[in-house]
């Protein structure tokens, strides 16, 4: 047994076999394999050989045709190691008499192979190594690719072991069977773990090496709540984690209660409890949990999960599906935020971008892609004909953004009643409150806004410089870094001296722990993971607002986050006995 600590980013606990998979080239997901699965990777590896055969020889064709004979024959080489029984004999021998993997096998057969070369003294020779090393890259992506594929047609429970997942991948995992993930890569506030708690697939990042540890099929566990990923559990921790499996679905099913009752303090404060969506089918799981309407819809989630550029009638269809589904309820379209790690897979023009996060993402990728932003511009104004539809713009840093796109959707306000098309003139129009530059001239911001929702999981980064994806600077990441807790205060204090209706939505926002913090800050909206919604719900009927004020007024005067976050959880433990509000 193994016990690896990584960063826990979506609750919940996944007990299965692990599936092994990896995109870095040469790096292979397991050195070795159970006996009895020896037989399988034989086949992988024949497979893959005679896949990367006919890659070749249809390469060497194209260049024959287009170039002629002599450049054709460059491919000879590669042609006839692959066809050496030799080759095959010794990667085979050593699946099966060794146990390697078949990614393993290939690379140690190889590089025994280029060793040879080098050793021969001969310059022509130790040139041809190259076309070695080019075999096993093409035969490792083959084997590795092949592996990804596997992903996608499951039919059996497995849990996901990956150097990495991007959050388009993340997006195709398939719920049924995937029980959960863990990943070498990825921080705290990146968007796999976000969506990862929207599809409520226990995941932790940011392990570090580990996949060479584990093989595919060893029973794994993955603890989505303290970030623990333990491979080959002994019988009595297994047994420890299926009874706490066991009490997660007992307290889920106490939560369910409390679906139909207000999120109301105790004083008799009505909070708004909003869901966070990245697809319209999300929707069923908020109204599950009793959502008041939807305070953060991901629009870009339509490109990143696609394999086609969306249409404005893609737009329209999405936002009508949530819009109808909600029923009445608010629902906060936010514009595309691509861009960073949020790329999908439809070309964009980002040319290559040292610094994505400070680059053209969000607002400047869309202020600077008309083509992109204007149908999106419509569809939301198309969807606001039925029902309480709101627009919010992401990331804005300066005014003249603001009001550039405000004045885009004037036009587009202007195209629809030229066309005679329905939407309502008075959408109420928000931003983002996400870059440190906003928060501190919020007071301007709030005279041209209606509402304005603070995105924590941004603000974070770029108030404390640190990358939200990655876990080499996880330990800066800190919701309750006092500079994050004042930008917050003073944008809820401006906006309620202007009587801007304000929201949170980062992922602060679920996280019980703020939940005090939050509502003594002066927080009456907070947008939340959809499977936050009861806990949060709970706490918010356990409290009162004078309570909530004083915690916060303590909080803000603690220096270092770690503090603030040991009270904070020794005041939420101090309610979790408490009687709920009316009960
Ligand atoms: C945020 O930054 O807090 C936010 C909600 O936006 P996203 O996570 O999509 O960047
Ligand atoms: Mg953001």
């Amino acid at each position: 047994m193994q016990q690896i600590q990584g960063i826990a980013v979506s609750p919940g606990l996944a007990i299965g076999e692990a599936l092994i998979i990896d995109n870095e080239g040469f790096r292979f997901p397991q050195h070795l394999v159970v006996p009895a699965a020896a037989e399988n990777e034989v086949r992988r590896f024949s497979d893959a050989l005679d896949e990367v055969a006919v890659d070749i020889q249809a390469n060497r064709d194209s260049v024959t045709e287009q170039l002629g004979e002599q450049y054709g024959a460059i491919f000879a080489a590669h042609l006839s190691l692959l066809a050496d029984p030799k080759l095959r004999a010794d990667i085979e021998g050593r699946i099966r008499d060794r146990q390697y993997s078949a990614e393993y096998a290939v690379s140690r057969t190889l590089r025994s192979y280029a060793d040879h070369f080098l050793k021969l003294d001969n310059a022509y020779l130790a040139e041809r190594v190259h076309d070695i090393y080019d075999l096993e890259r093409r035969l490792l992506q083959n084997l590795t690719g092949h592996r990804r594929e596997e992903l996608e047609h499951l039919d059996a429970p497995v849990v996901v072991l990956a150097h990495n997942l991007t959050p388009g991948e993340t997006v195709h995992l398939n719920r049924r069977f995937v029980l959960g993930f863990a990943t070498e890569i990825g921080g705290a506030g990146g968007h796999t773990a976000i969506v990862a708690q929207g599809m409520e697939i226990p995941a932790v990042v940011g392990i570090g090496r580990f996949l060479t540890e584990v093989s595919g099929g060893d029973t794994v566990i993955v603890d989505g709540d303290e970030g623990v990923v333990i491979l080959r559990p002994d019988a009595e921790t297994l047994q420890q984690y299926r009874v706490r499996l066991e009490q997660r679905r007992e307290a889920a099913e106490r939560l369910r209660s409390l679906r139909d009752l207000p999120a109301e303090t105790c004083d008799g404060v009505r909070i708004s409890l909003l869901a966070n969506i990245e697809f319209p089918h999300e929707t069923s799981a908020c109204l599950d949990r009793g959502a008041d309407g939807i305070g953060l819809y991901r629009t870009e989630f339509l490109y990143v999960g696609a394999k086609s550029e969306p249409t404005e009638e893609d737009h329209f269809q999405a936002y009508s599906e949530v819009v109808r589904a909600m029923d009445g309820r608010p629902v906060v379209i936010r514009t595309l935020d691509l861009g960073a790690d949020k790329m999908g897979s439809i070309p964009v023009n980002v040319e290559e971008d040292r610094n994505p996060f400070l680059g053209l993402r969000s607002i400047r990728l869309a202020l600077s892609n008309l083509q992109l932003f204007r149908p999106q511009l419509r569809a939301i104004l198309r969807a606001s004909a039925l029902g309480d539809v709101r627009v919010m713009f992401p990331l804005i840093t300066t005014l003249d953004e603001l009001l550039r796109a405000k004045e885009l959707l004037g036009e587009a306000m202007q195209e629809l009643e030229s066309a005679g098309i329905a939407f309502n003139p008075e959408i109420p129009v928000g931003i983002m409150v996400e870059s440190p530059a906003a928060a501190i001239l919020i007071d301007r911001f709030v005279r041209e806004v209606d509402f304005l929702s603070i995105g924590t999981n941004d603000l974070i980064q770029y108030t404390l410089a640190v990358d939200r994806g990655n876990p080499a600077v996880n330990d800066l990441y800190q919701a309750s870094d006092p500079a994050v807790l004042r930008l917050i205060q003073r944008t809820l204090q401006e906006a309620d001296q202007s009587g801007v209706e304000a929201s949170l939505c980062g992922q602060m926002s679920s996280e019980p722990t703020y939940t005090m913090l939050l509502l003594g800050l002066g927080l009456r909206r907070l947008s939340v993971a959809p499977s936050s919604i009861p806990e949060i719900k709970k706490i918010c009927r356990k409290v009162t607002i004078p309570q909530c004020r004083a915690i916060a007024a303590r909080a803000l005067e603690m220096q270092r986050p770690r503090d603030i976050d040991a009270f904070l959880k020794a005041e939420q433990q101090k309610i979790e006995s408490l009687p709920e509000n009316g009960s």
